[in-house]
């Protein structure tokens, strides 16, 4: 019996080893940014899992935010001849060249989350609606705030993202898209005067950047009693150093209570911090959904298909514009984390205990 069901179960394994064998279509070379942050290491790990389960091998590199090295793990992965490349850029406008050279090998680009620029070799691109996002983080600042029941005027900052992302523009444009007339009317007031991107940026979207520059802004244009009311920032890891200067001046009490600050990611401590009443909001963007679009796209490519694009108007990466698949962003605070990251299985409900 049991001489029998082991054979039983070593035919099985090998037919499962020769349909894998069967099954390798080649290998997909992965690019990401950096470890620094959740969500990059959610998205490759997804992006391995989906790829394959379509049968693909993966190279997957991370970069830590180093724009040299990014380049050559890409440079690399061209010299092995992948089927295709999925990057998410550090800096979305130094690949040309690595591009040229994929492009000359025939090897399929698609750019992830964020736009590669500059360059005529990205076949794809796949994300989600970032101007959306702007827009819900702004109108989450209103909602925080009781605007337009609770008239103002309010004291506002505001935080972009790295510069050298392109997403860094359609995040703070998608706010700005809102918040900009309300400023016009005098309903919002930005008491240090720095508006723009060139102004606001945090290069390499590093929070201690941004804690940096909220210790100036406090000191700066609040030491007169005057209280900063909401915080535009554009990412979970920039509004914890956001709330740490605050913290440091005193805010976060019943005297003092915490400004309305936004974020984007919905990273494990920042819905602690939503929890906790700290951080008002972030943006949940399904990382696992933006994975499996990926790699059906690219796997759609590879067998000639024509891959699923919603968006072929608005990606124009200086020399034109990329067929897009954009997917939706979703605003989440105190009154409906539960419902959206913890029931749909993207946080674990112990990770926030
Ligand atoms: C991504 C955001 C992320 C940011 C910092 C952007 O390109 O779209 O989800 O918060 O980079 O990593």
């Amino acid at each position: 019996m049991l001489k029998t069901l082991v054979a039983a179960l070593s035919v099985g394994l090998a037919a499962m080893t020769y349909s894998a064998n069967a099954q390798d279509k080649g290998t997909i070379g992965i690019a990401m940014p950096t470890k620094s942050s959740l969500r990059w290491i959610s998205d490759g790990n997804e992006l391995v899992k989906a790829l394959e389960e379509k049968g693909y091998k993966t190279d997957l590199q991370y970069a830590e935010d180093d724009i040299p090295n990014q380049l050559a793990q890409i440079e690399n992965m061209v010299t092995k001849e992948p089927k295709a490349l999925i990057i998410a850029s550090i800096d979305g406008t130094t690949l040309s060249d690595v591009l040229q050279k994929a492009a000359d090998k025939g090897v399929k680009v698609v750019a992830y989350d964020r736009l590669i620029r500059q360059s005529p070799n990205v076949d794809y691109y796949t994300t989600f609606d970032n101007f959306q996002v702007g827009v819900l983080q702004a109108n989450s600042l209103l909602k925080g705030l009781g605007y337009p029941e609770k008239k103002g005027p309010f004291n506002i900052e505001l935080f972009g993202g790295s510069p050298d992302d392109n997403n860094a523009f359609f995040f703070y444009d998608g706010a700005m898209s809102v918040l900009q007339p309300l400023i016009d009317k005098g309903d919002f007031v930005v008491k240090s005067g720095q508006t723009g991107m060139d102004k606001v940026g945090t290069l390499r979207w590093d929070g201690a950047v941004a804690q940096a520059r909220m210790d100036n802004l406090l000191s700066a244009n609040y030491s007169d009693g005057s209280r900063v009311d909401a915080v535009l920032s554009p990412y979970d890891g920039l509004s914890r150093g956001i709330i740490s200067s605050l913290r440091g001046v005193g805010y976060g009490t019943e005297d003092q209570p915490w400004p309305i600050v936004s974020g984007q990611d919905a990273e494990v401590p920042s819905v602690k911090a939503i929890i906790a009443g700290e951080q008002y909001s972030t943006i949940y963007k399904d990382t696992r959904e933006l994975a499996k679009v990926t790699a059906e796209l690219v796997d759609d490519v590879l067998s000639g298909k024509e891959p699923k694009v919603n968006d072929t108007k608005t990606y124009e990466n200086g020399v034109k514009v990329v067929p897009s698949q954009l997917l939706t962003p979703y605003e989440v605070d105190k009154s409906n984390y539960e419902k959206l990251v913890v029931d749909s299985g993207y946080i674990k409900k112990e990770d926030l205990q």
